[in-house]
């Protein structure tokens, strides 16, 4: 059974609409998905029917914070009617549009002005940065979004902005109050030593989380044992997902994900 549980739409940066994204999954085999786009649930309300076959689980990815660095967690399972959640996305929102503007003034002191309106250009919902990279691309300052962040966007570079974001304790709660399981995603992605990465993990449980994304995408088999290991150190459940975006990003494709090892106690035995 295909299950994948953390993919974008156009809804934040992914390329495909909610139904496009609905009608991949299902050419793909996919039995259950969960749309996960970030900060927001917008693809909720524009996806006409779920095709059968198919379960689509409710879910989101927050940002956050952790330590000054950005780290990402995915709600699963939610209550698309809760007000809690209604109002974390309303301020996740509204920190995205002010740290577009913010972004937007950086860019502007290196060279590239209109930064913000060409961003949105390209954002049809929640703007994040891989649109300002659209626009980089666009205006023929860098040749792909790779080099956009390489050289703009990335950790460490003029337009990563991650202050405003929530702690982990407040992102958990959210997530909780609507009833869903809180998941660290992909925590390969944060490039962190292996200490600090069990220190996060210990602290995301702590807050309340209960689960971790063990595989994200295809993955090398080592990363995959060696985050089953943390996974069932710290007693969590196991998620998996594509993080898809796009079609034309091979390495993250929609439904094609790894296995969970058999030591993994899958996060959707909880409402199957
Ligand atoms: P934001 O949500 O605005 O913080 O932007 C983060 C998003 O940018 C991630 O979810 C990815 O989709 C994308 N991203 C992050 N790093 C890179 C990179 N090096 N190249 C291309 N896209 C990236
Ligand atoms: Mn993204
Ligand atoms: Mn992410
Ligand atoms: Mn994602």
């Amino acid at each position: 059974m295909i299950i994948d549980l953390h993919c974008h739409t156009n809804m934040s940066d992914g390329a495909l609409t909610p139904n496009q994204l609905l009608d991949l999954a299902s050419e793909r085999g996919v039995a259950m998905l969960s749309i996960t786009d970030h900060d927001t649930l917008d693809a909720y309300a524009h996806t006409s029917s779920v095709p059968p076959g198919m379960r689509l689980i409710p879910g989101i990815e927050l940002s956050s914070r952790w330590r000054k660095q950005g780290v990402h967690i995915v709600g699963l399972n939610i209550d698309l009617s809760n007000p809690v959640m209604a109002s974390a996305v309303a301020e996740q929102s509204a920190i995205r549009l002010q740290r577009a503007q913010e972004i937007s003034v950086r860019l502007e002191r290196l060279g590239f002005d209109g930064c913000l309106e060409g961003a949105q250009r390209f954002a049809h919902n929640q703007i994040g940065r891989p649109h300002f990279a659209q626009h980089l691309i666009a205006v023929g300052a860098v040749k792909n979004s790779n080099e956009a962040f390489k050289k703009y966007l990335g950790a460490g570079k003029a337009g990563d902005i991650k202050e405003h974001w929530p702690d982990i304790e407040t992102v958990v709660q959210w997530i909780k109050q609507a009833g869903g399981i809180a998941v660290l995603a992909h925590p390969s992605k944060y490039k962190m030593t292996r200490t600090k990465l069990t220190e996060l993990i210990g602290d995301f449980k702590n807050a309340g989380g209960e689960a971790m994304e063990v595989v994200s995408g295809l993955q090398i088999p080592s990363l995959t044992r060696d985050l089953a290991k943390l996974c069932t150190q710290f007693s969590l459940l196991a998620s998996c997902g594509s993080d898809f975006h796009s079609p034309d990003k091979k390495w993250a494709a929609l439904g094609l994900i790894s296995n969970l090892p058999e030591t993994c106690k899958p996060i959707w035995d909880r409402w199957s």
